[in-house]
């Protein structure tokens, strides 16, 4: 070991204490320091997750303490790990960085593609895409159902048949996974080797902007343009970007003439992006556009169930009952829950009952028992939509606090047992006007998905604050 690891160690030691130390940071193993990068050995898949998701930056900046420059840290596998990771590595993937890149999606695993184009000798996946995107591991269910059918027929029918696709949905939901799946398709079959690039719509931007600086504005659109199908994820961080948006609105024309598959992602519809230019919205909706919600407890299940088989975690129908009742909607955070479960599990050697999953997800797993009272939702609502409480409680009438307004009384109504007239106290109106208020809502509601993320969004919170408390 070196002594540059042992001081980073003990450094570690002090941050997180004797018990934290020994359970995260024990069990690593110094294998190698290369110039900046220093590779460490992690006992398990679950390990090296955990380890990415929660203590990466925190070991990176420890590192760099005592090195007294930037370091990488390269996190393998003992045994069977390594091979699949040196693939990575070989591929660009290999720093365990994937939280350090701001794609937002970057939980650690075999981090996303940065976005390259490839040909040649196939095999079965696109070498540098995340390998476990593919539609085998994806699990469809009812809100999932219609933008995995899309994907299905946008891979096998690249250019031919909705272009651009547009996928949007919350966070955590399984956007890139569907389309890279695509990517890891188109990829791999059709007569002819297809050049397919996947890149955050980030990233995307930092090219252009690099190009601009350094001149190469030529390459760049050569780049881009030379594709057979291209893969933008998280189309929303293009927002309010001016020359961005305009080079990629003729990227997209480019390709579109030629009929290149053009897929998207975003968090939201094309005309719910603030400062997305009409033109370019006009592009994004003129294909097809299918959204992914929350999965139901059906599928959640069925998600556990998979994600334990890969992982090769037994799990007792029960306790899969447990975490898909506790986890309620988003995938990644389903997949959080089993990483722990698997990393404690092995740890301590021990059988995973319902009660080993309750102790050990007790941050993870929100309360649903209780209920938040009509002053949290208020608070929350106003904190959310960056109004003032006091405001949201007034007569204002502007649209905005009336909106706000309308939204809180039918959280109140929703998610607490207050009647309507106790509601209206809590806001000085009478119960007709939160009769209206929550007719309104619950009506755009139903009719409009992007809406109702929105409002889920909100529950989320109202979730985590009650937990938090
Ligand atoms: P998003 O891009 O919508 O934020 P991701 O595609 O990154 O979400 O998905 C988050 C995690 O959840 C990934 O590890 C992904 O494999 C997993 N996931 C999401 N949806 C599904 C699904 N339907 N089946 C299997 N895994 C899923
Ligand atoms: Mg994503």
């Amino acid at each position: 070991m070196t002594g540059l690891w042992q001081r980073t160690a003990d450094r570690m030691r002090e941050e997180l204490g004797q018990v934290g130390y020994e359970t995260w940071i024990g069990p690593l193993k110094f294998i190698a320091q290369q110039e900046t990068t220093v590779t460490l050995e992690a006992p398990n898949r679950f390990f090296r997750d955990w380890i990415n998701e929660r203590y990466l930056d925190l070991l990176r900046r420890a590192l760099a303490a005592e090195a007294g420059e930037e370091m990488e840290i390269n996190l393998t596998l003992g045994n069977g790990g390594v091979a699949a990771l040196q693939q990575a590595h070989k591929n660009g993937n290999g720093t365990a960085s994937g939280n350090g890149h701001s794609n937002g999606h970057g939980n650690g695993k075999v981090a996303a593609p940065r976005g390259s184009t490839s040909d040649g000798g196939r095999g079965d996946r696109h070498p540098q895409f995340n390998p476990r995107y593919t539609f085998a591991e994806f699990v469809v269910g009812s809100a999932n159902q219609f933008a995995h059918a899309a994907a299905q027929a946008v891979a096998n029918q690249p250019g031919e048949k909705y272009n651009p696709l547009f996928i949007y949905g919350g966070v955590g939901l399984g956007k890139t996974h569907l389309v890279t799946a695509i990517g890891h398709r188109i990829w791999t079959t059709g007569d002819r080797p297809r050049k397919v690039l996947f890149m955050p719509a980030e990233i995307f931007m930092n090219e252009l902007i690099n190009s601009l600086r350094r001149d190469k504005m030529g390459e760049f659109r050569e780049k881009f343009r030379r594709v057979d199908t291209l893969i933008l994820d998280d189309v929303q961080f293009l927002a309010g970007r001016e020359r961005t948006q305009e080079e990629f609105f003729h990227t997209f024309n480019a390709l579109h003439a030629e009929r290149h598959q053009i897929v998207l992602t975003s968090d939201k519809v094309p005309r719910e992006i603030p400062g997305l230019e009409e033109r370019l919205r006009n592009r994004f909706e003129s294909g097809l556009i299918a959204d992914i919600a929350p999965p139901d407890l059906e599928t959640r299940v069925a998600i556990i169930q998979k994600k334990a088989v890969l992982e090769n975690l037994k799990l007792a129908p029960e306790v899969t009952m447990y975490i898909a009742q506790s986890v309620s909607s988003n995938v990644r955070e389903l997949e959080g829950c089993l990483t722990r479960l698997g990393a404690l599990a092995s740890l301590n050697k021990a059988a995973i009952t319902v009660e080993f999953a309750r102790q050990a997800l007790h941050d993870l797993i929100r309360n649903h028992d209780a209920k938040p009272d009509v002053d949290s939702i208020q608070k929350t609502v106003s904190d959310f939509f960056h109004i003032r409480l006091t405001d949201l409680k007034s007569k204002k009438r502007t649209q905005h606090i009336a909106f706000c307004r309308q939204v809180a009384m039918y959280l109140s109504r929703k998610l607490t047992d207050a009647s309507f007239p106790t509601i209206g106290d809590h806001f000085g109106r009478d119960h007709s006007t939160v009769i209206h208020a929550y007719n309104l809502i619950l009506r755009r509601v139903s009719s409009d998905s992007a809406f109702r993320l929105s409002i889920e969004k909100i529950e989320r919170e109202l979730k985590s604050v009650r937990n938090a408390a």
